[in-house]
């Protein structure tokens, strides 16, 4: 064989093959990914060429890797525009140097680590074999084979070789501690992690193996549903079918096409890792990227494919990076624009899918002023309201519940002067404010998630002339029955007797005890407790800053409901006793008092206000209460 050249690769700085080998310490397996994207380009170069007339059109372009054990090597081999002498002197010795050599000087700057080792090229073969070999023939008319060859020094050697076809293969005799790539698995494994949307067959042993198609790079004309749920399936797989789904495609100011979905989200979302896979012209870079997109928006999964972001930066550089966020802004509002259009064609569907989509919009809106104006309509809140017949109407129903905008609970409250929300954090503790409201046939928006508590006060912030009020807070004065009530030979009424046993009942200065006739008598509650906002909101931001629930803060209101026969009765026990004595205390006011407190418990208890260490002794007291009650013949 002839030889060309043998000769030394101009060396900068210092010998940077051992420094590839040890710096880029983790990550070797990307020497495929960058080989096979390197025969991906080639084969790319040669149809352009071919179109031009500049050379032969080969058959379709073919990226094929082949494991020799007894050998140890692995050679990837593509049809590709292959390579003169003088452009391997250029391209493999200075190009594809230079890109390396520029690789590690910002790789050795960033402390933190770098997404996807992206762009380190040809020399990361350098990575996992102790020599390289290239076998050449360029697709340009009269070109002669070249065979280039180097062990990782800077020494390399250049000769003729023999190969009948154009393109390139590039054999890697592996260093003993890399043979884990002559396992078929592995390599397959690989390939489809990093190669598999890219748009040329990558077969191994003869067989293909990558998808070759990346719908992200179709139009959404050309897409089905079918085949964006089956990409989902095959991304994400085990993981149920994806809520709806967004496809992204822009080329200015920055080139980016993907396709995001929303996962259907059952108990806890990914919040903090992300997974949303980046690509880069089809090439596998990352599948984990949560700073390009929003943090509200990290629970979505699907494709990002752009070349426009930067790739050999540690992520804190890509966290602070114009253009990145612009990426991301650009993400945030495409999603909401996709919300928004489904809301206007299909209301049913959209509330249908509230659920899920609800921490996205309510995070996304309280974190980013932005979206908040993007999805300020699409907010949903379940409602008391009856749904209205017409299915594209607010209220809609889904199931057995209904679903309205603020702007449509507003409009039907037209006639309240007040600009008064109602709203209900808890059906179940707030169930004896809520008939009461529902009662007076008042609407009631339903706020019972976790992030509602944070949600409601943003909202009301957003909207200084409503006036957000928790069912529980007070009582609309049409709920009240009040009649003038007669006065006992002391000059006391009724609810003032009342106040005064049920104070010396339960001893307790915190709790303002407000006694009133509430319509309904027996249908409405006893004894009521209730949250006036202010002190509500303060033992919220005190339970905030402590990291515990907000429990029943310890200032609250017992109202109690002397309409109620159970109210009438006690007051009737207590004051009977009287005529017996007045002195100590009889047993029948022992009795009302008992009674009194065992009201106030089982108000807390509605509202979970009563602590676990006190069931018993509120169940024992029952006991009693009742066995007193039967003797008496009550
Ligand atoms: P990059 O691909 O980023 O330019 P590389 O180090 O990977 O950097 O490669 C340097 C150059 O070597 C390429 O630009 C290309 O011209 C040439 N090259 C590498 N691999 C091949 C190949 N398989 N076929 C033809 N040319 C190649």
């Amino acid at each position: 064989m002839t030889v060309l050249e043998q000769g030394q690769i101009q060396i900068h700085t210092e010998n940077i093959f051992p420094i590839i080998k040890k710096a880029v310490y983790s990550g070797h397996e990307v020497f495929l990914r960058e080989l096979v994207s390197n025969a991906a380009d080639a084969i790319s170069k040669r149809r352009m060429a071919a179109m031009a007339g500049d050379c032969s059109e080969g058959a379709e372009g073919n990226v094929s890797i082949r494991i020799d054990r007894e050998n140890k090597t692995i050679t990837i081999t593509d049809n590709g525009i292959g390579m003169t002498a003088d452009e391997v002197k250029r391209y493999i010795n200075q190009v594809a140097f230079s890109s390396a050599e520029d690789f590690l000087e910002k790789y050795k700057k960033e402390d933190d680590a770098i997404i996807g080792h992206f762009g380190l090229g040809f020399y990361s073969s350098f990575m996992v074999a102790r020599e390289v070999e290239l076998i050449t023939c360029s697709a340009r008319p009269n070109s002669e084979p070249v065979r280039w060859c180097c062990d990782g020094s800077p020494n390399f050697s250049l000769e003729a070789a023999e190969r009948s076809e154009p393109g390139t293969d590039v054999i890697l005799h592996l260093l003993d501690e890399e043979v884990e790539y002559l396992e078929p698995a592995r390599l397959r494994n690989l390939i489809t992690q990093y190669c598999d949307f890219m748009p040329v067959t990558v077969e191994l042993e003869g067989e293909p193996v990558n998808k070759k198609i990346a719908p992200w790079r179709q139009s959404p004309r050309e897409l089905t549903d079918e085949d964006y749920i089956e990409l989902y399936r095959y991304l994400y797989p085990f993981q149920g079918d994806p809520l709806l789904w967004v496809h992204l495609n822009t080329d200015y100011p920055y080139a980016l096409q993907g396709i995001l979905f929303f996962p259907k989200v059952s108990g806890r979302a990914d919040w903090e890792k992300g997974e949303i896979r980046l690509y880069c012209n089809q090439v596998f870079v990352s599948d984990s990227i949560k700073e390009i997109v929003p943090r509200y928006l990290l629970p979505l999964r699907g494709v990002i494919d752009s070349p426009d972001i930067p790739l050999n930066v540690s992520r804190s550089a890509l966290q602070t990076d114009r253009r990145v966020r612009s990426i991301g802004n650009f993400v945030a509002k495409k999603v909401a624009d996709r919300l928004r259009s489904l809301k206007q064609e299909d209301a049913k569907s959209y509330a249908e899918a509230w659920d899920a989509l609800a921490p996205f919009v309510k995070i996304g809106a309280m974190e980013d002023e932005k979206f908040a104006d993007q999805v300020s309509e699409l907010i949903l809140f379940g409602t008391t309201a009856p749904p209205n017949p017409s299915e594209t109407e607010e209220p809609i129903a889904v199931g057995d519940q209904a679903f309205t905008t603020l702007a449509g609970y507003r409009a039907r409250q037209a006639s309240d002067h007040v600009n008064r929300v109602l709203y209900c954090t808890d059906e179940i503790a707030q169930a004896g404010a809520l008939s009461l409201w529902k009662g007076q046939g008042a609407e009631v928006l339903l706020a019972e998630t976790v992030i509602d508590s944070q949600f409601i006060p943003w909202l009301e912030s957003k909207h200084s002339e409503l006036k957000f009020q928790r069912i529980d807070a007070e009582l609309d004065e049409s709920m009240r029955d009040e009649q003038p009530e007669l006065t006992d030979q002391d000059g006391e009424s009724p609810s003032e007797s009342l106040r005064g046993l049920i104070k010396k009942a339960l001893n307790n200065d915190k709790v303002t005890i407000q006694v009133q006739a509430l319509k309904g008598g027996a249908d409405s509650p006893a004894a009521l407790i209730l949250l006036p906002e202010q002190m509500r909101r303060m033992n919220d931001i005190g339970a905030l800053m402590e990291q515990r629930l907000p429990g029943l803060p310890d200032h609250h209101v017992l109202l109690v409901n002397r309409r109620h026969p159970m109210v009438e009765g006690l007051l009737k026990l207590n004051a009977g006793s009287v005529l017996v004595s007045n002195e100590t205390s009889s047993p029948s006011q022992q009795l009302a008092a008992s009674l009194a407190k065992h009201l106030y418990d089982m108000a807390r208890l509605s509202v979970g206000g009563l602590e676990p260490n006190e069931l018993a002794g509120f169940q024992s007291r029952s006991t009693k209460l009742m066995s007193e009650l039967m003797e008496r013949g009550m």
